[in-house]
């Protein structure tokens, strides 16, 4: 267990050296009112430098971190985000600047702002984007708002949202608090969506169908050209998760395959690092009629090369998050699309594909892959057959950390028992994938013959197996 300050201190040891003050003690006594004169000694740890910072720099350790290891949290995208966007997002002209200056003085961070914007709309297809949003979820939700008005703004009373049974659980959730009715569809045994099923809900009630391509499967919508006319036909919109952009970049676009709507997770598919709640961003894309819904502010170019906000959008739902967004994370976004361009956006999904494809390929000789041979950026294994030696892929993923690797992500999507689902992301080389298919070799094996060793891991991190429930509602963050 990690030893606290106090017990690290030594009488003595100093690791600092200041001046000696040039203020009386008398006039100290003076000039601070009595009440806050110190009556005892402040009792601090004593510790000479290097025994403070080998201290934090251990502390700092005890998260695991895309830095030090491979992180496979399937629909997460933990890639390796390059140091530089982080570099260029606090560069002293941008860090240093307050919500609050006039809009003359921050051109450079709107013209910025306005370009990723462009440039998303470019990658995504889609008329027009707006940076507000905090998060996916937030995204999601601020959608729904939009597709709320636009009905509104036509007098069409549609209150029910279409969403598959393989969706990520915002997608109902933000559905719901929008006020809209969830419609469930179940996907085929391939994951993927029946066109038939979803023309038996298209009812003139439902506004809008919210559809993850590829989804949380890793499978690409064969049907979606279809779903998306006989949508829009019914006069219902199709809104895209974006979660899973680093699929598609530069291979096919929302817009084109008919999506009206959809969020992006900058902080997924453009790299900020996350985890833990944040930090986000979930700008939101919408096509032409959509347009007037916008959250206010939007970012305005004059024929004068002068940016602006523009407050003056009568049908707008307003604002939906302080200021204009998460502007450090935006920045790295746009550090990130400008480094890499057209062309290496693209690369970006290809190796992302190729990487998750290369894994499946040779993990699915051990553990059943229900979606097929083939996979996008991510794909799901069932940790099923293990059951027999009474083991669950809880006890894999935790034996995993014992190997010093992240787990992927567990019992999700719900639509696979015992599921796995791994997204290796395009910044791994080949020898750290093979590495990974290792030690999940070894775990099976050890599955197989020494359960135990499964049932009773976590043994080498920080802390061994917690009680989840209580580690979330009662967490102990100090000793
Ligand atoms: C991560 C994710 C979300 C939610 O995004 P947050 O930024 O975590 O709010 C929604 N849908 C899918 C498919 C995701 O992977």
């Amino acid at each position: 267990m990690e030893k606290l300050l106090n017990e690290l201190s030594h009488q003595g040891q100093t690791g600092y050296s200041v001046p000696e003050t040039d203020v009386p003690e008398k006039d100290l006594t003076e000039l601070i009112p009595e009440k806050y004169q110190r009556k005892s000694e402040l009792n601090l740890p004593e510790l000479s430098e290097p025994v403070l910072r080998r201290h934090f720099t251990r502390l700092s350790q005890l998260n695991y971190a895309q830095s030090t290891n491979f992180y496979p949290l399937g629909s997460c995208t933990m890639k390796y985000n390059p140091p530089i966007n982080e570099k260029i997002s606090s560069l002293p002209g941008l860090k240093n600047l307050h919500p609050y200056q006039p809009q003359g003085t921050v051109q450079g961070l709107l013209e910025i702002m306005h370009t990723l914007e462009k440039n998303l709309c470019e990658i995504c297809g889609m008329d027009s984007f707006t940076l507000q949003p905090a998060a996916g979820a937030h995204g999601e939700f601020t959608g729904l708002l939009i597709i709320r008005a636009y009905f509104n703004s036509r007098n069409e009373k549609r209150h029910k949202i279409i969403v598959p049974d393989s969706a990520h659980g915002t997608n109902p959730a933000s559905a719901a608090l929008a006020g809209f009715e969830i419609l469930p569809v179940k996907s085929e045994q391939n994951g993927i969506l029946s066109l038939q099923k979803i023309k038996e809900l298209l009812t003139q009630d439902v506004a809008a169908l919210m559809l993850t391509v590829p989804n949380t499967l890793g499978v690409f919508e064969k049907d979606i050209l279809e779903i998306a006319d006989a949508a829009h036909k019914n006069g219902t919109l199709l809104y895209y998760d974006g979660a899973n952009l680093n699929a598609l970049m530069g291979i096919t676009r929302p817009g084109d395959l008919g999506f009206d709507l959809m969020h992006i997770n900058l902080h997924k598919t453009f790299s900020t690092p996350h985890g833990g709640g944040g930090p986000g961003s979930g700008p939101i894309g919408v096509k032409k009629p959509l347009e007037p819904f916008l959250p206010v502010p939007g970012i305005e170019k004059n024929n004068k090369n002068e940016f602006r906000f523009n407050y003056e959008k009568p049908q707008t739902i307003g604002k939906v998050r302080s200021f204009y967004g998460n502007v450090p994370v935006i920045l790295k976004a746009a550090a990130y699309v400008e480094s890499l361009g057209r062309e290496g956006l693209k690369k970006t999904s290809e190796q992302a594909v190729i990487n998750a494809n290369y894994l499946l390929s040779i993990l699915k000789e051990k553990l059943p892959a229900p979606a097929g041979n083939r996979c996008f950026h991510e794909f799901v294994l069932s940790g099923k057959p293990l059951v027999e030696n009474n083991v669950r892929t809880l006890d894999v993923a935790k034996r995993l950390l014992d190997y010093g690797f992240y787990a992927p992500t567990i019992y999700f999507p719900l639509i696979v028992e015992e599921a796995l689902m791994i997204e290796p992301t395009e910044t791994e080389t080949k020898a750290a994938l093979d590495d990974f298919v290792k030690i999940l070799f070894k775990i099976i094996e050890e599955a197989q013959n020494d359960p135990g060793l499964l049932k009773n891991a976590p043994q080498n991190t920080p802390v061994s197996r917690l009680n989840e429930v209580e580690a979330a509602r009662k967490p102990i963050l100090h000793w």
